[in-house]
């Protein structure tokens, strides 16, 4: 039979248009107002943003901030990390992961990753000095790090836990809200997040009243009233309309979450697990699948036979961080973390967007496993 797949219509990575085309009646009259308000850059949204936030999280305070990275900045100088400092964290993450731990002055340094793509916690250990302040793990594709050793690591090393829940909003691992495993949780509401500003947001959870306090005022020039700095600071708010298109967004970020779990069942269900390894869930975790990365052989073929049916797919990350041109000073070479390098040749992520049908799926999944299981 001739495939002609070909001739069916695209199937997107991401469509957020078609997001904010169904929230299209909804969200106007809100932008509207704040446009008319005049009060862009702070007010009664972001409040309300902060609050939810927290009360989602189950920290005592969300901070709104500008972007995911400014979190994760502001949370290590808020814990007193700079020069001469280690904090360590996965190679295998989105760069500014690592970019935020150099750019306060301090050493990043990497440990392996498990199968699953989350930072081993074994390796945590072997990489601990005593210039070591903070563990930064990675809750990568929305499933959460392996939190319970980790806490018992920090614990017993007198470190800091910094979760870059970048990725994960809405985790939980024993019950537990990510942003809410240690003692700050950076999140980011890029539009690619799925909790998604339309633009750059983030902010960062915590129990802890003075990094909440440092952050606070950091954002904000470090003015405690309108003309009086303690500290300098800089800029690092949220515009209102971000806030106020999250807390809209907030109230059907669960459905979201629901919608991306299904269709990862269904491809669960469908791809062959002969030929393709998508890391098991463990039973103390949800997962909120930010994305769907599978392992597979031949995955720069897979991709572009995907591609050539208009199906859109992409590599997180197809380099690892301590192979960026940018980490040579820390003088890393190829072979270093061998998990994380396996893995970057062999995973691909497929479409698990909310806008996509079981048709859908079912055809990515089709495509897959008719593409592994005809060998070279
Ligand atoms: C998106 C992301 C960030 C950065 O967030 P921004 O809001 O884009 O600044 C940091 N870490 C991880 C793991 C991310 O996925």
């Amino acid at each position: 039979m001739p495939d002609t797949s070909a001739t069916q219509s695209p199937i997107p990575y991401v469509n957020i248009g078609a997001q904010f085309a169904e929230e299209r009646d909804e969200l106007m009259p809100i932008i509207e107002e704040i446009l008319m308000s005049g009060m862009y850059v702070g007010g009664p949204w972001n409040e309300k943003l902060e609050a939810a936030l927290a009360e989602l999280c189950g920290t005592k305070h969300a901070v709104a901030l500008n972007s995911g990275t400014d979190a994760l900045i502001l949370s290590l100088a808020a814990l007193g990390i700079g020069h001469g400092d280690e904090v360590i964290t996965p190679p295998n993450s989105f760069v500014a992961s690592t970019a935020v731990i150099a750019h306060v002055g301090a050493t990043p340094v990497f440990a392996d990753v498990l199968p699953d793509q989350n930072i081993d916690p074994a390796e945590i250990e072997k990489k601990i000095t005593a210039k070591t302040k903070a563990i930064m793990p990675v809750h990568l594709t929305g499933r959460v790090a392996d939190m319970k050793p980790i806490q018992e690591i920090a614990k017993r090393h007198g470190l800091a836990i910094i979760e870059d829940a970048a990725q994960s909003i809405g985790s939980r691992y024993d019950g537990v809200m990510s942003g809410a495993l240690g003692d700050v949780g950076c999140f980011s509401a890029h539009p690619l997040k799925n909790l998604n500003a339309c633009g750059d947001a983030g902010f960062l959870t915590t129990d802890r009243d003075d990094v909440a306090e440092y952050a606070r005022l950091y954002r904000n020039h470090g003015l405690v009233d309108r003309n009086t700095v303690t500290r300098f600071g800089s800029v690092s708010r949220m515009d209102q309309i971000q806030a106020a298109i999250l807390y809209y967004r907030l109230g059907k970020m669960d459905a979201l979450i629901e919608k991306r779990r299904r269709n990862v069942a269904l491809y669960r269900e469908l791809l062959d697990p002969e030929l393709v390894f998508a890391p098991p869930c463990r039973e103390i975790e949800f997962n909120t699948f930010h994305t769907f990365v599978i392992q597979v052989d031949r995955r720069d073929e897979l991709q572009a036979h995907l591609g050539a049916q208009g199906i859109g797919t992409a590599i997180h990350y197809p380099v690892p961080i301590h192979l960026q041109p940018a980490a040579a000073y820390l003088g890393h070479k190829a072979g270093d973390f061998p998990v994380t390098e396996e893995q970057s040749r062999r995973i691909i992520t497929l479409p698990a967007n909310q806008n996509l049908t079981e048709a859908e799926i079912t055809r990515v999944a089709a495509s897959v496993n008719r593409f592994l299981s005809k060998g070279s």
